[in-house]
């Protein structure tokens, strides 16, 4: 084997996970390559390795893949089929293509997870709006229930809840799978290494707050505040997971906690995942090192909680869109131990994640607070 020192690393997609992902690869001395089509995203703006092409496309991935020792991703919309090819060749492509093939359709993930006996929602998979509608008439499918698009659904956007008559307007028209509508206590992240020695360790569960219209998770708190034996459960679950999968890399398991206190899986992302970004200030290792290490076969870094923190979104303004402009930014720079991270998108869109802030403090509670009052003052409208 060449000297891991010398393996040339390669990311598709250059947001804000590519730019994370960069800077935790240049630390360790890594100059990690980027794929990326557009010039003013997160990454290309701060970094000179950037390849310009699109992660969609065939071609611009063999292309980009060929020049690689190792392919890993930010994102999971990227040409499969170019990977599957790359992997033919001899290239080291984590997380593996075919793990990305069920994980990018929620239909197969939701197969996956019942084939193999994890816990999930009950569901059944549907092809069109007619289908559903049939169901419902003939008494096969009983109200409420939530319909995701298999593909191309994300931050909420393909998920739809329907309770009574009047939101059958709203029943997407595509595949998609209907799901049980959970009674949702809390909602866990558990982010999940393994290299391909098969070491694994998984960071602390992180609990996440959303928000009330746009369904993004606004809020993120570590340590979660569920019990002690609850964290165990949805360890094991992901610990579970991954050892079934296989994956090289992270991956992020997002976890129902019901009223029953049942452990339900929600979905996966075989990648860095919003609900790790407090990892960079507030453990032991960073989600994106945690993911460089996995990709390169190091030994994985310890993971434990070095302070309470909250992390908030640093969304869009609803009624704005435009060039960006960052008011009460001064005002926040001054809360004690607010990490402000701001990914440099020239344009706001309503809801748009154009930022995140990660507050530690000696007490969750003044993280909490401290972070409510960042999340009230800072506002990203345009200019
Ligand atoms: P996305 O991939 O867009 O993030 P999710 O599957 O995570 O979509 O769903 C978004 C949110 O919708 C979840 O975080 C949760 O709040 C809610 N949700 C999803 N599935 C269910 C369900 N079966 N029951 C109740 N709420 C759900």
């Amino acid at each position: 084997m060449s000297n891991i020192l010398e393996q040339k690393v390669g990311i598709l997609g250059g947001g804000q996970l590519g730019k994370m992902l960069v800077q935790a690869g240049s630390k360790l001395g890594y100059p990690l390559h980027i794929l990326e089509k557009n010039k003013d995203f997160p990454t290309p703006q701060i970094w000179p390795h950037v390849i310009y092409g699109d992660f969609t496309q065939y071609e611009d991935v063999m292309a980009f893949g060929s020049e690689m020792d190792i392919i890993t991703v930010e994102i999971e919309a990227v040409n499969t089929r170019a990977l599957h090819d790359l992997v033919a060749q001899g290239k080291k492509v984590y997380p593996q293509p075919d793990i990305l093939d069920t994980i990018k359709d929620k239909g197969l993930q939701k197969d996956f997870y019942q084939e193999s006996g994890f816990p999930t929602s009950s569901y059944i998979l549907v092809q069109d709006k007619a289908e559903v509608l049939e169901l419902i008439n003939t008494g096969k499918l009983s109200l409420p229930f939530v319909q995701k698009s298999r593909t191309d659904g994300y931050d909420g956007k393909g998920v739809t809840v329907i309770r009574t008559e009047s939101d059958f307007e709203s029943i997407f028209d595509v595949p998609s799978v209907i799901e049980d509508l959970v009674d949702i206590q809390t909602e866990i992240s558990i982010i999940v290494a393994r290299n391909p020695k098969g070491e694994i360790k998984s960071f602390p569960a992180v609990e996440m707050m959303f928000h009330p219209t746009a369904n993004l998770v606004e809020f993120l708190i570590s340590p979660s505040k569920i019990s002690e034996e609850l964290q165990i459960k949805c360890k094991r679950i992901s610990e579970a997971l991954v050892q079934k999968m296989g994956i090289v890399g992270l991956l992020a398991v997002e976890l129902f906690v019901t009223n029953s206190d049942e452990v339900l899986i929600n979905e996966v992302a075989p990648r860095p995942h919003n609900s790790g970004h407090h990892t960079i200030e507030a453990n032991a290792t960073s989600q994106y090192e945690q993911h460089i290490r996995a990709i390169l076969n190091l030994p994985l870094g310890e993971t434990e909680i070095l302070s309470p923190a909250a992390m908030v979104n640093i969304l869009g303004h609803p009624d704005h869109t435009g060039e960006a402009s960052y008011d009460g930014l001064e005002e926040c720079l001054q809360i004690p131990e607010a990490h402000i991270h701001l990914y440099g998108k020239t344009t706001t869109k309503p809801y748009r994640k154009m930022g995140h802030a990660t507050v530690v403090a000696r007490s969750l509670e003044d993280a909490i607070k401290r972070a409510r009052i960042l999340k009230d003052r800072l506002q990203v409208i345009s200019k």
